[in-house]
């Protein structure tokens, strides 16, 4: 799932890095609120931050988006 986006920080300019949040394995679980259901929410997504090495700026991506609809 590392997929290698080559990212610029667009506060600074500087390289962003991928990383990964250390709260459960594969990213930061998000869900669509229209996806609730009585016992799961099938409607979600992993999301990873970019971080700029300078300045910390970061951005998040959704491992995959198209599942939250
Ligand atoms: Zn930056």
């Amino acid at each position: 799932m590392t997929i290698n986006h080559e990212k610029s920080c667009v506060k600074c300019g500087s390289d962003m890095i991928e990383c990964y949040v250390d709260q459960g394995l594969k990213g930061l679980l998000v869900k669509n609120p229209s996806g609730e259901q009585l016992f799961k929410n099938k409607k979600n997504t992993r999301m990873n931050p970019f971080v700029c090495i300078k300045c910390g700026y970061a951005e998040w991506y959704a491992d995959t988006p198209e599942d939250l609809i």
